[in-house]
């Protein structure tokens, strides 16, 4: 898929905001058909209006079966297939430490990020081995591979994101689909709003690895690596976890 040709299709989750926007904005300007798939039925509306006649617009959510089933549904009856799945969509926790976070928190951030993120592959990947080759690009986080970027049930469930990235890029290797992961550094996004509500221990202990990172991304250099990855540019990177970080991580 070197030049995406109106033929692809591409199923963006998240995508009424921040990176998923912009990774399913990308993707309109490339030609391939957008399913903007939102939580948020009314900005997933905005990015498939924005896009134009190519997309359209879903709502979903992630962490409940018959809501993913029910998107997947849809968007095979719009367009007949699923080439490419963006699993962007996601929610911070509270940074509180371990001792301090709740279990309904922690709950509630693995069932979006981490079993979300299942659901909606496991939904999908029945249409990829069908036709015998699809693109997965998950949105991890710096908080997938390190310990001190983030909050407990976040940065679990994102490292079990890269774990899933890695299980589906093996399992799937010689069926013709890749899976592979973008580690985003900190994004202007709606996230970043959330920062005024952390918790102020968890927050304070985060600092020296925040620290250690010195520019602020904007969700299009999340969306080109994206469009990359979902690219015949690509075609052999496969279970690869790609910091997009300005070099936070290599320091
Ligand atoms: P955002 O809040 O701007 O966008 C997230 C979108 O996901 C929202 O539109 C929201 O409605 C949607 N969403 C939330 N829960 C959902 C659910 N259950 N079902 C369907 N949609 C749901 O945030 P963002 O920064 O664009 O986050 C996108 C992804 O990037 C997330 O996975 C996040 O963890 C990851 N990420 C963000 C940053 C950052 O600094 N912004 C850094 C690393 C990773």
């Amino acid at each position: 898929m070197n030049n995406p040709s109106t033929e692809r299709v591409a199923v963006v989750t998240g995508a009424g905001s921040g990176i998923g926007r912009a990774m399913a904005l990308a993707f309109g300007r490339t030609g391939v058909r957008v399913v903007a798939a939102d939580l948020d039925p009314e900005t997933a509306a905005k990015t498939a209006a924005e896009i134009g006649a190519g997309a359209i617009a879903v709502g979903v959510d992630i962490a409940d079966e018959g809501s993913v089933d029910a998107m997947v549904e849809r968007a095979v009856d719009a367009y007949g297939t699923i080439d490419v799945l963006c699993n962007n969509a996601g929610i911070i926790d509270s940074m509180a430490l371990p001792a301090d976070m709740t279990v309904g928190e922690w709950n509630r951030v693995i069932q979006i990020n981490l079993t979300g993120t299942f659901l909606v592959t496991h939904a999908v990947l029945p249409h990829m081995l069908e036709h015998g080759s699809g693109v997965i690009v998950n949105t991890a986080s710096e908080a997938g591979i390190r310990g001190g970027a983030s909050g407990v049930a976040y940065t679990a469930s994102k490292h079990g994101v890269v774990g899933l990235t890695k299980n589906v890029a093996w399992s799937y290797a010689d069926k013709g689909i890749r899976c592979n992961a973008i580690l985003p550094g900190p994004t202007m996004t709606g996230v970043a709003e959330a920062a005024a509500n952390f918790d102020k221990l968890g927050a304070a202990r985060l600092q020296p690895i925040i620290s250690l990172n010195h520019s602020i991304a904007v969700p299009e250099q999340m969306a080109d690596v994206a469009v990359f990855l979902a690219s015949d540019a690509a075609s052999f990177m496969n279970g690869a976890i790609v910091p997009v970080d300005g070099g936070w991580s290599a320091g």
